[in-house]
């Protein structure tokens, strides 16, 4: 007999968004549950990646990732928040933003070390700060608007604090931190060794006018930040898992200790193709207008439910409070809504470590047209 060694996250399951995607497959259900696109990526991307490939490119790429992927964005980063990072020194490819926030966490975080969190919180920081021995430390943002509590923050920052994490637009409730929060971040930082990561992968999907604020785009905040992003989002590619951080040279170099121990580098020809379509910046220009209009037309459908809903401020969910239907918990809520309903969706206490219940779901709005007029059809008979 031989024992296996006790579990390092003995209270961790399989993540809601796998559970809740198996069970849409499961009952044939529409799937606004996890976060992914129901059309596909460009055409000319395909034939980038395809024609790379035959050209023979694919074996290892640079561990740091493909130079002209770096240069490029580099030169992004300068063109959207009048920032150039050193392509060579401060930005680093890798497999996601999962790994690039794997990576991040592991190269900052010590046994006794704090992180603070700000919930609800997407689900990959927590796990990987305890596997390093650090406590994360949970912030509850303010509804109904998910805001800040800054004196609340204030309380929660120590001696011990090493990291706070934040997440802009914030999935999932879609809420933008601003440049005054960004600001009162800065001031509250000053002169302290704490460092910050900043999870932007929702970075080119704002609305209504408003503009993404990047911690990069401070002089202050980016000495001390990793900004991470993801082209799973920005091209519609999840399935492709490339991402990037992009951080001061020191932090670079230790990210770059942890990135090369967990992948070593990302697909070469997934690399080559992103860093030429880049060169066409329309493609994330356009993508506030290409989402909102999404958003939009969900929204306006489901007007004729009983679902209340705020429209979100950027990413691509849609919150919906569900008091008037039902006063089940979210979870049993959206299982019944998958087999019932047909429609799935996201308990939102998912996101909170005590699993807080407000009674919200998350519907993923990057659908075709089609795919939300049937789901918001459905939803409205209930
Ligand atoms: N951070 C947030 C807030 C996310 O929503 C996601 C994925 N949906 C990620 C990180 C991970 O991105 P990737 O798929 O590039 O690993
Ligand atoms: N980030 C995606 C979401 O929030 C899911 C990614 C995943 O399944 N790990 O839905």
């Amino acid at each position: 007999m031989i024992n296996y060694p006790s579990s390092k996250l003995p209270d961790i399951g399989t993540s809601i968004f796998t559970v809740m995607s198996a069970l849409a497959n499961k009952h044939g259900a529409i799937n606004l549950s996890q976060g992914f696109p129901d059309f596909n990526c460009l055409r000319p991307l395909i034939d980038l990646v395809d024609s790379y490939m035959r050209q023979g490119f694919n074996q290892y790429a640079p561990m740091a990732g493909v130079p002209k992927l770096r240069e490029n964005i580099s030169r992004k980063t300068e063109r959207m928040y009048g920032y150039r990072p050193d392509a060579d020194t401060e930005v680093t490819v890798t497999a996601g933003a999962t790994e690039a926030l794997y990576a991040a966490i592991t190269a900052t975080v010590k046994t006794g070390d704090e992180v603070v969190l700000l919930e609800p919180c997407y689900d990959s920081y927590a796990p990987v700060i305890r596997l390093c021995g650090g406590s994360p430390i949970y912030v509850p943002l303010t509804l109904p608007d998910f805001r800040i509590d800054w004196d609340q923050l204030k309380r929660c920052v120590s001696s011990r604090t090493r990291l706070l994490i934040i997440n802009t637009p914030h999935n999932p409730t879609g809420a933008i931190i601003t440049k005054q929060d960004m600001d009162t971040l800065a001031n509250l930082l000053e002169g302290t060794d704490i460092l910050v990561i900043s999870d932007e992968v929702y970075e080119h999907m704002v609305f209504d006018g408003q503009q993404h604020y990047s911690a990069l785009q401070h002089p202050h905040l980016r000495k001390r930040s990793i900004v991470i992003s993801s082209f799973g989002k920005t091209y519609h590619t999840t399935g492709w898992k490339v991402g990037y951080a992009v951080a001061p040279a020191p932090l670079t170099a230790e990210l770059r200790k942890m990135h090369q121990f967990i992948t070593f580098c990302t697909p070469t020809p997934l690399q080559m193709a992103i860093a030429d379509f880049m060169e066409e910046e329309a493609h994330y220009l356009q993508l506030p207008d290409f989402y909102q209009a999404r958003r939009d037309f969900f929204n306006e459908r489901m007007q004729d439910s009983r679902f209340e809903i705020i429209p979100s401020a950027g990413t691509y969910f849609q919150l919906a409070r569900y008091t008037r239907i039902s006063a089940e918990p979210d979870l049993e809520f959206a299982k019944r809504l998958t087999k019932e309903t047909g429609v799935a969706a996201i308990p939102v206490s998912a996101f909170y470590h005590e699993k807080t219940d407000h009674k919200y779901l998350r519907f993923c709005f990057a659908k075709n047209e089609e795919t939300l007029r049937v789901a918001a059809e459905r939803l409205a008979r209930l």
